[in-house]
């Protein structure tokens, strides 16, 4: 039984126009859902994702509107790590976020960067052998498309206490300066770094909690395993596009672990993900009220493939 590397990364945003604008446009991504935040229904829940929403590749955002710039601290992830297929790709997109003004920094061959909320991201070569996972875009060839995510890196004044929590029950393996989390398919990394002196804010730009891929089959044994390390996990929550428990890990990180199934094709058609609001069943007679009271959106389907031009 081993975790398949990372299901999800969710942060937060307090401008979900300009989130669209640069996920969806600038770096790429596809929208493949749109519905509400669960335990907040009138709020969006963003997904981004490669063409067919795919774990390993799914970085969500909950919207806040209005809320204030956050920064990273002691606990919480500061920076997602991403897969490129080649050096020319990192240079592909030192270009592109050059030219809308995204200030970049190479580091060992590496592009990092902060979204306009100032969440920090890094692109790296792809070294896995794993299967790319890329969104068609209309100014984005594929192959200098991002890939899927290699992994997060967290502050942790604390990391040892993580150390047995991570390897014994979660199946972390040490690798580099920190762990891989690997499963037949994919994996994923994980690592600390020292955190700065002050401590961190949850708003706009953070990254609220990072999820795990399990098997539909392990999830409730990976809730046990996690109880008998000391962890205290909720129950398993139905979000209906997959099942899900969260639980904070020694360091402070909040983790969640996320079923592979069903996945985003459960209420819509591949083709036409992400364009329309999409509210779970037990959400569904919110619609009236919530539609109207949400942030409109910039119109997605202008930068996929086949797009006619608006004209204008
Ligand atoms: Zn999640």
């Amino acid at each position: 039984m081993q975790l398949e590397g990372i299901h999800h990364i969710t942060a937060i945003t307090g401008d979900a126009p300009r989130n669209v604008d640069f996920y969806a446009r600038v770096m790429g991504l596809r929208l493949v859902k749109k519905t509400v935040n669960q335990d907040d229904p009138t709020i969006y829940h963003l997904f981004y994702g490669d063409e067919e929403g795919d774990p390993g590749l799914d970085l969500t955002f909950f919207e806040y509107p209005g809320a204030s710039p956050g920064r990273a601290g002691d606990g919480m992830i500061h920076r997602i790590v991403w897969r490129v297929g080649s050096a020319d790709a990192v240079g592909f997109w030192a270009d592109r976020l050059g030219g809308e003004d995204v200030a970049t920094e190479r580091v060992d061959g590496r592009l990092r960067f902060r979204d306009p909320e100032g969440l920090e991201h890094e692109l790296r070569v792809d070294e896995s052998d794993d299967d790319p996972l890329i969104a068609e875009h209309v100014e984005v060839p594929r192959e200098m498309a991002l890939e899927g995510f290699d992994g997060v890196r967290a502050y942790s004044s604390q990391p040892e206490a993580s150390k047995a929590l991570l390897e014994q029950a979660l199946g972390f393996r040490g690798a580099g300066d920190g762990w891989e989390v690997r499963g037949e398919r994919r994996g994923s990394t994980y690592a600390y770094d020292s955190p700065p002196a002050e401590p961190g804010v949850q708003s706009a730009g953070t990254v609220h909690h990072v999820a795990f891929a399990s098997s539909v089959e392990d999830h409730e044994t990976w809730r046990e395993r996690v109880i008998r390390a000391g962890a205290r996990p909720t129950p398993v929550i139905d979000r209906f596009y997959f099942r899900s428990i969260y639980f904070r890990e020694p360091s402070g990180v909040l983790f969640e672990l996320a079923t592979i199934g069903p996945g985003f094709t459960v209420d819509e058609p591949l083709e036409h993900l992400g364009e329309h609001l999409s509210l779970p069943p037990a959400f569904e007679h919110l619609r009236d009220q919530v539609e109207p009271r949400l942030t409109p959106l910039p119109d997605v389907r202008q930068w996929r493939p086949g797009a006619v031009p608006s004209g204008g």
